[in-house]
């Protein structure tokens, strides 16, 4: 079947900012003017699973931790891009998949829910001009209030203290790296949370925002990532 002519004038659409800007898509390098028509049916087509037993002792106790992919091609390559190479117009459709990813780890939204991300470390905050992981989770949030859901953002962890880049440090380096490390500032009983990370290693950060969040009070409903890290290779 001939294309029709919407999907030829997108595509001579795309194929000209790609002539123009050099647009490549951030999942696999091919031209396009955002994500290629393979990176998105991948994203399309998570299938969020419960990574709770891959973590090990690493698992928050007695809460859910959902992720919507595994950390490899093509979804990493978009998370760094997102990340570390500016591509900030991913929040929309990764915000999508978490959202979806989030109702898979909570079940009992429809009651109202408030989306609390892993806070980045304040060097990466500076160094990308934004905190990422907070972007994605507002970027869910709408998601989940077009559905009907109430969700609040508004409410935040903030480190107590400073810690390491955990990039490169082993699952016991990371645990103490960031043992007490957040708090919840105030009183947040009643509040019924979802701690949301872009990437699950070891289960380190959000084992210490869900302890931090029970400080607090608060009750957590369960955990949601876009990305586990594969059991062989994670620390
Ligand atoms: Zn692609």
């Amino acid at each position: 079947m001939r294309p029709g002519i919407h999907e030829q004038l997108s595509s001579v659409t795309e194929a000209a900012a790609c002539l123009l800007w050099g647009s490549v898509c951030p999942g696999c390098g091919q031209p396009a003017a955002r994500l290629c028509r393979g990176c998105a049916q991948a994203w399309a087509h998570a299938a969020p699973r419960d990574v709770a037993g891959e973590l090990g002792g690493g698992a928050p106790q007695g809460v859910a931790v959902w992720a919507a992919t595994t950390y490899a091609e093509p979804w990493r390559e978009c998370l760094v891009s997102f990340k570390e190479r500016g591509a900030w117009w991913l929040a929309q459709p990764l915000g999508e998949v978490l959202a979806l990813t989030i109702a898979h780890a909570a079940p009992a939204l429809a009651s109202g829910v408030y989306l609390v991300s892993v806070p980045s470390a304040p060097r990466a905050i500076r160094e990308r001009g934004w905190d990422t992981t907070r972007g994605l989770a507002r970027a869910a949030a709408v998601t989940l209030q077009g559905v009907g859901v109430q969700v609040g953002v508004g409410a935040r962890l903030r480190h107590a203290r400073g810690v390491r880049d955990q990039a490169g440090l082993g699952a016991q380096r990371r645990s103490q790296n960031l043992a007490g490390a957040f708090v919840a500032a105030g009183d947040w009983h009643g509040r019924r949370v979802v701690v949301v990370d872009d990437l699950v290693t070891t289960g380190a950060s959000i084992r210490e925002a869900v302890r931090a969040l029970r400080a607090a009070r608060a009750s957590v409903l369960g955990c949601a990532a876009l990305a586990a890290t594969p059991r062989r290779s994670g620390g």
